[in-house]
């Protein structure tokens, strides 16, 4: 009898062909977010299981299991022989010691002997037997204890199902580039884009020394917060500082942050070029702000080529900050420090800027120099 973590896959296999390319890949992820723990994988038939693990660290590895995307469910079980006398050995350590229960067989091997209703009802009446504090509820069961018969002489016993993320395996849908501040927003929509498969890179914006050390160490804990979803630990930051004073002296004041936002995106190209990301995430939502209108969202798009994916463009504030809550960034997030965005705040920003009057302002500054500038100050974080 040997502890294991099972796990099931979700939307993986709808891929057809790709399935064997999509498992590698959900594997190899399972891998990562287990370094560090001793354990080993085994595939069986459309799952997974944890075997040969640290036991004492048992939670700990289910909690990171937990943030695996591309995983529908899993359950801490035992793995047994499949013959009657293991199956119910194992069954005791997993069934109540009081209560209604009921015993859940599928039988993945169909060459069993027994049925699945013969398994349920033969260890069902072999544990009422042992046990004289339980009763059988085939309807509502306060337990249920589980029997998964599979081939090759062997069964999983296990006592419930824990929901996974779900979502698909990261690494499978591409790379983008996701700019982060230290808001609640960006994290959120850099999960949102990993849940679907996507490779995470990451990308923040500082104002050193209008913004400090606290601003930046705040960005870091954030991406190695969503970095259990992401996997990804490194991110890169640029700072912005020169670019926001030249605004600042030689442009209309309103247009600050539609001009910054420009600046951003530019150098967010070229920083995902330097990463091979084929896409700019961001953290916008239609109307939230007033940068964040559409033809704020307008005049960004249009000085990159890249797509910008904005996973969160339809979301209201209360479900954004639900999942931040989820994922675990909303406190970090609402820890009060600058942000760039902050410094030189115009009293009333252009909420519905003119492409026009953006360009024109702009001819006053170097465009190009201030870029190049911006990236001469670009560093890796790695943690
Ligand atoms: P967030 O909560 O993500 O900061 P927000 O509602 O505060 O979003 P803005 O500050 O206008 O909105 O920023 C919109 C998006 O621009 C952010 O979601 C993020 O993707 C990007 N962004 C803003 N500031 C920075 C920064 N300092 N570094 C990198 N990206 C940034
Ligand atoms: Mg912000």
């Amino acid at each position: 009898m040997e502890k294991v973590i099972i796990i099931r896959y979700a939307e993986i296999h709808l891929k057809g062909k790709n399935r064997g390319y999509f498992e590698r890949v959900f594997a190899n992820n399972l891998e990562k977010a287990l370094k560090g723990i001793r354990h080993e994988i085994h595939r069986t038939s459309g799952r997974y299981l944890v075997a040969a693990f640290d036991e004492e660290r048992t939670y700990e590895i289910m909690g990171r299991v937990s943030k695996v995307f591309g995983v529908h469910s899993y359950s801490l079980g035992l793995l047994v022989a499949s013959d009657e006398d293991s199956i119910f050995e194992a069954v005791k350590e997993v069934a109540p010691q009081s209560g209604t229960f009921k015993v859940e067989t599928h039988r993945g091997d169909k060459h069993y002997p027994l049925t699945s209703m013969e398994i349920s009802a033969r260890i069902g009446g072999r544990l009422l037997d042992a046990n004289a504090a339980l009763k059988v509820d085939v309807h509502t069961p306060q337990h249920t204890v589980y029997i998964d018969v599979r081939e090759g002489g062997k069964a999983l016993v296990f006592g419930m199902f824990c929901n996974g993320v779900h979502g698909m395996p990261v690494s499978t849908a591409g790379r983008g580039l996701l700019l982060i501040s230290g808001g609640i927003d960006s994290p959120v929509a850099g999960y949102m884009m990993a849940k679907r498969g996507m490779t995470v890179e990451l990308l923040h914006f500082h104002s050193y020394p209008y913004t400090n050390e606290a601003a930046k160490e705040k960005v870091v804990t954030l991406a190695k917060i969503i970095s259990d979803y992401t996997l990804v630990t490194r991110i890169t930051t640029v700072s912005v500082t020169h670019i926001q004073e030249e605004i600042h002296k030689n442009c209309a004041a309103e247009l600050n942050v539609t001009l910054l936002r420009r600046f951003m995106f530019r150098i967010a190209e070229r920083v995902a070029a330097h990463v091979g990301a084929g896409c700019l995430v961001t953290g916008e939502s239609l109307g939230q702000v007033a940068s964040q209108t559409l033809e704020g969202l307008t005049s960004s798009n249009a000085v990159v080529s890249l797509p910008v994916l904005r996973p969160l463009i339809g979301f209201d504030k209360e479900d954004i900050v639900a999942l931040a809550k989820k994922i675990g960034t909303f406190e970090t997030s609402t820890l009060p420090y600058e942000d760039c965005c902050t410094v030189f705040l115009p009293d009333f920003p252009a909420i519905r800027p003119k492409l026009s009057f953006i360009e024109e302002e702009e001819k006053k500054l170097d465009v190009d120099a201030l870029v190049e500038e911006a990236l001469l100050t670009r560093e890796i974080i790695r943690f």
